[in-house]
């Protein structure tokens, strides 16, 4: 199967409108089947420390195996399911799934680790914090290792949802972070009124960071602003060394990317772990 080392590969699109109109069409009659048959699976993208590499967690990642199309990317499904009011369904089997996943590894030793998950704007408006309760419970697993993704621009949409949802969350002891920061063209202000842990600075600013002074004061500036909030600052799609020293030097602590691994089956995380764990400080790419 293509999906031990094929994981992060994805559809490619054909420029031409008339065959993106019926992949589109061909994702939206598969989709509903493909939960319940089986076909998505979550792939785990670890984060770590940036300055010595240690694992301090894990996103996940969803996929679809489609048995004709191979492995779509979520970017690609995730609006179809959301037209089609189908993430009341996807969300909760993601949590379910990811803590499923944590409570294997928790049982194999590796109790550090925390697993975010992402949520979607929709999701804010339908039982997240039950759907997040639910499987917490089931699975056993204290709120603290699980840690909630919105993106900013999920948030804007919705601004009263999301800083009611972030409140219940935070209640609960869950970690809540703001996805993709820098690209809702959000006031910062809103930071004053809502509870985060953590912000991830989008890939966008990190791609050329190494080498713009423009993207460097940005970076700059948000971490200079998560730090006097007290939260964690996480770096998003590092790619390259260049780029890791760099947000080190400016005092980001925290990253994930391809510089560290492509995203991994929960076996082959842990194995990583493990690596990490005797010293063996392997590089996966
Ligand atoms: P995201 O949460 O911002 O996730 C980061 C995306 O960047 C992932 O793409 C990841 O594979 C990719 N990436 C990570 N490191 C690098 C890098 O160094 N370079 C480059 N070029 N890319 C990198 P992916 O998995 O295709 O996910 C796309 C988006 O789909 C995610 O963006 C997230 O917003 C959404 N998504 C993924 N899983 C779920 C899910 O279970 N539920 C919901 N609602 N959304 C999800
Ligand atoms: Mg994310
Ligand atoms: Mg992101
Ligand atoms: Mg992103």
């Amino acid at each position: 199967l293509a999906r031990r080392e094929g994981a992060d590969e994805v559809v490619v699109l054909t420029p031409k409108a008339t065959e993106r109109m019926r992949l589109l069409r061909h994702v939206e009659e598969m989709l509903p089947q493909a939960i319940a048959q089986g076909e998505l699976f979550l792939q785990y993208e670890p984060k770590l420390q940036l300055r010595d590499r240690r694992i301090i967690g894990a996103e996940a990642l969803v996929r679809w195996h489609s048995p004709t199309l191979g492995i779509i990317s979520p970017g690609l499904f995730i609006p179809v399911i959301e037209r089609l009011g189908l993430i009341g369904t996807l969300t909760p089997w993601v949590l379910d799934r990811a803590l499923a996943g944590l409570r294997t590894l928790r049982d194999r030793g590796h109790r550090e680790i925390v697993v975010a998950v992402n949520v979607s704007g929709s999701d804010l408006k339908n039982g997240l914090v039950h759907a997040v309760t639910t499987a917490l419970d089931r699975h056993g697993i204290p709120p603290q290792a699980l840690e909630i993704e919105i993106t900013e621009t999920a948030i804007i949409q919705d601004l009263s949802d999301a800083a009611q949802v972030m409140r219940s969350l935070r209640d609960l002891g869950v970690h809540v972070a703001i996805d993709d920061f820098g690209t809702g063209h959000a006031s910062l202000t809103y930071l004053r009124t809502f509870p985060v842990d953590s912000i991830k600075i989008d890939r966008l600013f990190v791609q050329s960071v190494d080498v713009s002074s423009v993207d460097q004061a940005i970076v700059s500036s948000v971490i200079a602003l998560g730090s006097a909030l007290g939260l964690m600052v996480v770096a998003e799609g590092v790619e390259t060394e260049s780029q890791r020293d760099k947000l080190s030097r400016l005092g980001c602590l925290h990253g994930q990317g391809y510089l560290f691994t492509r995203s991994l089956s929960l076996d082959q995380f842990e194995e990583m772990l493990k690596g990490r764990e005797t010293g063996n400080g392997r590089r996966e790419t």
